[in-house]
């Protein structure tokens, strides 16, 4: 497959992005080989926001894809078991733990309960529906493959992979893919092998060199797999190729 795809954006986010920038910003991905997105939600009202916004502009699903997700950060908005009537995700995400903030909270304990109880529900949402997961895992990862250890058939991604090297190994272990953003490109993150590899921008963060500190978008998901292919020592062409396969392997966009 001779385009890439970003497997994990915020394109859609008003809070971000200005409306008519949004359609600016994902026609120059295009222009910049970047074919498919998947617009990630970060809690129930986020994520029908991503639906609303890729079938608005692609309502047959080929290039804009979206994701149901509560942020473990988001836990305490209220919620309700998800209507997927209208249209189908391609992916639960981004869901999972993240106990960075633990210490400005009022209750670390009851953070912890909860955003493991919000974990539990979304896993078994993805079971109810057959879906992939997208996982985000901050400081967390003890907790997070307990949980997933008693949910030995889910896969997924976890996306923006910042631990050590150990625990890659038992992410891949899991048969997990890892999603590599422009924090690799800046820092000595462990690296999994390419067939385990999706490229992801998380636009608007994590913008890669040579766009750190600038708003990310879509379109630089050409220089994060150029870094990588020097990085690994393969051409751009083979990143390209692996890792839009590995996407359509995890995603299944074709039975759509
Ligand atoms: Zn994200």
């Amino acid at each position: 497959m001779d385009y890439f795809i970003d497997s994990h954006c915020h394109m859609h986010d008003e809070e971000f992005f200005a409306p008519h920038e949004r359609d600016i910003l994902i026609q120059r991905a295009y222009d910049c080989n970047v074919k498919k997105m998947i617009l990630i939600g970060t809690d129930d009202k986020d994520s029908f926001e991503a639906r609303d916004f890729a079938m608005s502009r692609d309502g047959k699903h080929e290039r804009l894809f979206w994701s149901y997700g509560i942020h473990p950060n988001e836990w305490q908005k209220e919620r309700e078991e998800p209507d997927f009537k209208i249209d189908m995700p391609v992916a639960i995400g981004e869901v999972g733990l993240d106990y960075h903030f633990l210490d400005e909270v009022d209750d670390p304990e009851e953070d912890k309960k909860e955003q493991k109880k919000l974990f539990v529900e979304m896993i078994e949402l993805a079971e109810k529906y057959d879906l992939p997961l997208i996982f985000h895992v901050r400081e967390a990862f003890d907790d997070f493959f307990e949980i997933i250890d008693q949910h030995p058939t889910v896969r997924g991604v976890v996306h923006s992979f910042t631990d050590s090297k150990k625990t890659l190994k038992k992410v891949l272990e899991r048969g997990f893919y890892v999603g590599v953003n422009g924090l690799a490109t800046y820092s000595t993150l462990p690296l999994p092998p390419l067939d385990k590899i999706l490229l992801e921008t998380d636009a608007p963060f994590l913008a890669p060199i040579p766009h750190r500190g600038e708003q990310n978008e879509s379109s630089y998901i050409p220089d994060i797999a150029k870094w990588l292919a020097e990085k690994l020592n393969v051409s751009v062409d083979e990143v390209m190729q692996k890792t839009t396969e590995n996407c359509f392997d995890l995603f299944k966009f074709q039975s759509r």
